[in-house]
């Protein structure tokens, strides 16, 4: 089940990470998750454990076999990790607002629903390459952050994925369980769900409608934006990695002002929206920045996707997807 840079994936290019293996992918109709089943698929029997509370079957590729339940049931998560080798653990409660509404909800998830699959992984021996968040480092003190920067969230969000985070890490040196966490930035790309609001899909969709792009405050913070093609490759790259027991950040190292990404938008959509300046958001991060040395030396991860790249490819597989309504026959 070891993997190689000579892995041909799907579109031909070459990917890192398992063949011929057995992986799970929980959350694996969501975001990230059905980005990876995508990745995996082709070389790899791929099972998903999803809720569909959020995420879409539609997304799932249909060479994938769906385990409909539930993270916070012990024996669908067991009965899920029978004969794994590889778990990449995506199912979470991802909304941060959300977190803040049902804060018991969101650790049931998130934490538990994460203990449950480690211990599923242990009875099997089955690597874990788990899905962290940089929401861990709360307000950073310096950026960029490197993983050992002072973890400190501000939400029930973050502390239910430190939680996870250092459960992963903890069952590696306790039982020698092979667990990497993997601490996403900010994630951009195809299918994010666009209830949660994240920026990227708020400004494509004003850009894209002509209306004003809403910066909250004067937009000089700072996110580091990554596409989900660099965040699967990074989670491939940790199923192989000989560094278990480790937490890597996953960013791109580039710092971009919300007023940049404003604009980044407008030029990708090709879009006259005016930018206008709402609110701040309280309690809003300043910066928040990946250092991806970590990742770069010990797992060979490179961002690969530039930001304006991305959100062109973006905007262009929206423009796609959604039907030009002048195209639609009408019938009565
Ligand atoms: N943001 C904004 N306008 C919006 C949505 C978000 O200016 O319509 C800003 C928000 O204030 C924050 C940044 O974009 O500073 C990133 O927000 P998001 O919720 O996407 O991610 P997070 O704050 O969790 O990093």
């Amino acid at each position: 089940m070891t993997g190689s840079d000579d892995n041909l994936g799907r579109d031909g290019a070459s990917r890192p990470g398992p063949t011929d293996a057995t992986v799970l992918v929980t959350g694996g109709a969501g975001f990230v998750g059905s980005h990876l089943c995508e990745a995996l698929v082709a070389d790899n029997e791929v099972r998903v454990l999803d809720d569909l509370s959020s995420g879409c079957p539609a997304d799932v590729p249909p060479e994938a076999t769906i385990v409909e339940g539930d993270v916070r049931d012990p024996a669908t998560v067991r009965e899920a990790t029978a004969g794994v080798d590889v778990v990449f653990h995506e199912a979470a409660l991802v909304s941060v607002a959300e977190s803040v509404e049902k804060p018991l909800e969101s650790d049931a998830v998130t934490s538990d629903g994460t203990l449950h699959v480690l211990d599923a992984a242990r009875r099997e021996d089955a690597r874990v390459v788990l899905a962290s968040s940089a929401a861990v480092y709360g307000h950073p003190e310096s950026v960029p952050v490197t993983e050992d920067e002072p973890k400190a969230p501000t939400s029930p969000y973050g502390v239910a994925k430190l939680s996870a985070d250092q459960y992963a890490l903890r069952f590696n040196d306790l039982y020698g369980l092979e667990t990497v966490s993997l601490r996403y930035f900010n994630i951009y790309g195809p299918r994010q769900n666009p209830e949660y609001g994240a920026v990227v899909s708020v400004f494509l969709d004003q850009a894209t409608a002509g209306d004003p792009i809403t910066v909250e405050g004067d937009g000089s913070q700072t996110r580091d934006f990554v596409h989900v093609d660099d965040v699967v490759r990074a989670n491939l790259l940790a199923a192989e990695t000989d560094h278990v027991g480790e937490a890597f950040n996953v960013g791109t190292g580039e710092s971009v002002t919300i007023r940049e990404l404003a604009e980044t938008v407008r030029r990708a959509t090709d879009s006259d929206s005016d930018v206008v300046h709402t609110d701040p958001r309280p309690g809003d991060i300043d910066h928040s920045l990946a250092d991806v040395s970590k990742a770069r030396e010990r797992l060979g991860f490179e961002p690969t996707v530039s930001l304006e790249d991305g959100l062109t490819a973006l905007h262009r597989e929206r423009a796609a997807a959604t039907p030009d309504p002048g195209d639609q026959a009408t019938t009565d």
